[in-house]
């Protein structure tokens, strides 16, 4: 088998890869928040991963590779703060956010098929592994990363920093990031500017909204998603994570941390990032 070299945004070099258990590789690909038509900057994410995908299997491996959709959770400026984005053209549409979800998603494969690229293995959505994500975030509150207030569950940054580093794949240091976070409404009950939410207590009005040990009314943050699903179909630890540059910070580095806030391990082996398609210089 001809050697594959990937440059390890964890490392930041360029390393051999080596599966954990070969002939299998699990790759897990941050997906798209369905709340609008996917557009080209979107589809180079896919793109490019799915040529990673296409090597790795002329390689001969076994690929399971795991692809998401985000329906729930991805708040309208990447935050804990504002309104869901599907919720919210779910309301402008005067649709059920699963129809949101279901007529952005033809759209999306349709022009992924157009772009000649093989599907995923499996395209999880948030909205069906709910349990999952609520026993994430109850595992971490165990082990004392993460606390409740009124409802809303927040990852404990500077708790979890004191025993494992946080900041290692954007190479932040957890001082700098202070300078860099805005102050934002409903930033006062979390401990600290840092944390971030892993579950949110929403009105009872909400459309998307579920029970939880926290409350009756509640959804879950953005970057559990992913920990709960990569987590279910590739394992505790697997051999790939990829997602567009923009996803480094904070949702993959979130990830890290509430995989190891959760279970003591750092989900992936490589870290892959695509950059962001420009024009004339900008995004
Ligand atoms: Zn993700």
């Amino acid at each position: 088998m001809n050697p594959l070299y990937i440059y390890n945004s964890l490392s930041r070099q360029k390393e051999k890869f080596e599966p954990l258990h070969p002939p299998f590789v699990g790759m897990y690909v941050c997906g798209p928040t369905l709340y609008s038509e996917a557009h080209l900057g979107n589809l180079r994410t896919y793109v490019s991963f799915d040529i990673v995908h296409r090597y790795l299997k002329f390689l001969g491996y076994k690929v399971r590779y795991v692809r998401n959709i985000t329906d729930v959770g991805h708040l309208e400026n990447d935050g804990d703060t504002g309104d869901d984005k599907i919720e919210k053209q779910a309301k402008l549409q005067h649709k059920e956010p699963m129809e949101v979800v279901e007529q952005y998603k033809q759209g999306y494969h349709k022009i992924l098929e157009l772009f000649n690229t093989l599907p995923p293995s499996i395209e999880p959505l948030a909205t069906g592994h709910i349990p999952e994500q609520i026993e994430m975030v109850e595992k971490i509150m165990e082990n004392g990363y993460a606390y409740d207030v009124n409802g809303n569950v927040y990852f404990n940054v500077r708790k979890y920093n004191e025993d494992h580093p946080y900041g290692q794949l954007s190479g932040r240091k957890i001082d700098e990031l202070y300078n860099e976070t805005r102050d934002l409404d409903g930033q006062q009950e979390k401990r600290d500017a840092l944390d971030f939410a892993l579950w949110k207590n929403v009105p009872k009005e909400h459309i998307m909204k579920w029970k939880s040990p926290w409350g009756n009314s509640g959804c879950p943050g953005w970057h559990i998603e992913c920990s709960a699903m990569s987590q279910k179909y590739l394992g505790d630890e697997f051999d790939i994570h990829g997602g567009g540059m923009d996803l480094k910070f904070p949702h993959h580095e979130a990830e890290i941390a509430q995989s190891i806030g959760a279970i003591k391990k750092s989900p992936a082996k490589y870290w892959m990032h695509g950059n962001m398609l420009t024009f004339e210089g900008v995004k």
